[in-house]
């Protein structure tokens, strides 16, 4: 399904940007595995991927750094061709009720979740239109569409994916690049695996189909919409939450 194509996932080295990688290259494209500091854990996702028959490389960079997404997309171009399939899965929490939370707390979660996927959809997006084919999928947030108390630095991110997602979807439409967003709801991940046992009831119980979702949920997601089966869909935020969104 998705053999000769070349993906960069940012985040992949553990967690939900793991299981996309891995869905991915299951589906047969080659994939450039972006890590910021779990270098182990990227090179365990590249060698499980070239075990597949797959081609693969670690990247490390800092997606909120505009230097480090540009040296990111030079160095997975050069071991695996141009860029067709952009999954901006990186992102990071730092919770806290919005009257004591600093503003350091705020912009740094705003610079990786945000920031960082703005960056790597303006380098995707220039090659992609010189080539006029691309897939462009973010991860955002249920707190994104919702809003979370505890979140609002998060929050903003979050919904801010969404926003980007739509201005974008109509700037690369003409050229047949489709750029989408998954919001997942309560994913078990080290994300989440933090979180005191009285939140997790209180989140579960939110959860219609009675169950945390699995990374594997959301990269199943993930592989459609970078597939042809979904080139007629662009703009949109699918909610992956066992219905905690209704
Ligand atoms: P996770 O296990 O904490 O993984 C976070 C990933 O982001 C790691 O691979 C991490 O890589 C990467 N990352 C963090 N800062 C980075 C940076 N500056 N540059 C590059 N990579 C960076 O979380 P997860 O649950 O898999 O979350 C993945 C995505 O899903 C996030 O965007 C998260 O907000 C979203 N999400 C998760 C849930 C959930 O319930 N788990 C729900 C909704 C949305 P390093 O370890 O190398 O830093």
């Amino acid at each position: 399904m998705l053999e000769n194509k070349t993906a960069l996932v940012t985040g992949a080295g553990r967690g939900i940007g793991r299981a996309i990688a891995l869905a991915l290259a299951e589906c047969g494209a080659d994939v450039a595995v972006n890590y910021s500091g779990s270098k182990e854990q990227a090179e365990e996702t590249v060698r499980q991927i070239i075990e597949m028959g797959r081609k693969a490389v670690a990247i490390q960079a800092d997606v909120s750094e505009e230097a480090d997404c540009v040296r990111m997309f030079a160095q997975a171009e050069e071991a695996l061709g141009p860029v067709d399939i952009l999954v901006n899965n990186a992102g990071i929490t730092r919770d806290g009720l919005a009257v004591r939370m600093s503003g350091e707390d705020f912009e740094k979660v705003l610079d990786v979740n945000l920031k960082g996927a703005f960056y790597c959809m303006k380098l995707a997006a220039k090659g992609m239109m010189k080539r006029r084919y691309g897939r462009i999928v973010s991860i955002s947030s249920i707190s994104g569409v919702k809003g979370n108390p505890g979140q609002i630095n998060y929050c903003a991110a979050k919904a801010g994916i969404i926003g980007m997602t739509k201005s974008l979807a109509r700037e690369l439409a003409p050229r047949g690049i489709t750029v989408n967003a998954i919001a997942p709801g309560y994913i078990e991940s080290d994300m989440t695996a933090v979180l005191p046992d009285k939140v997790k009831e209180s989140v579960l119980s939110q959860v219609p189909l009675g169950r945390m979702g699995k990374p594997e949920d959301i990269a199943q997601a993930a592989v459609f919409l970078a597939s042809d089966q979904a080139s007629y869909i662009t703009g949109q935020t699918l909610l992956v939450d066992g219905g905690m969104g209704i």
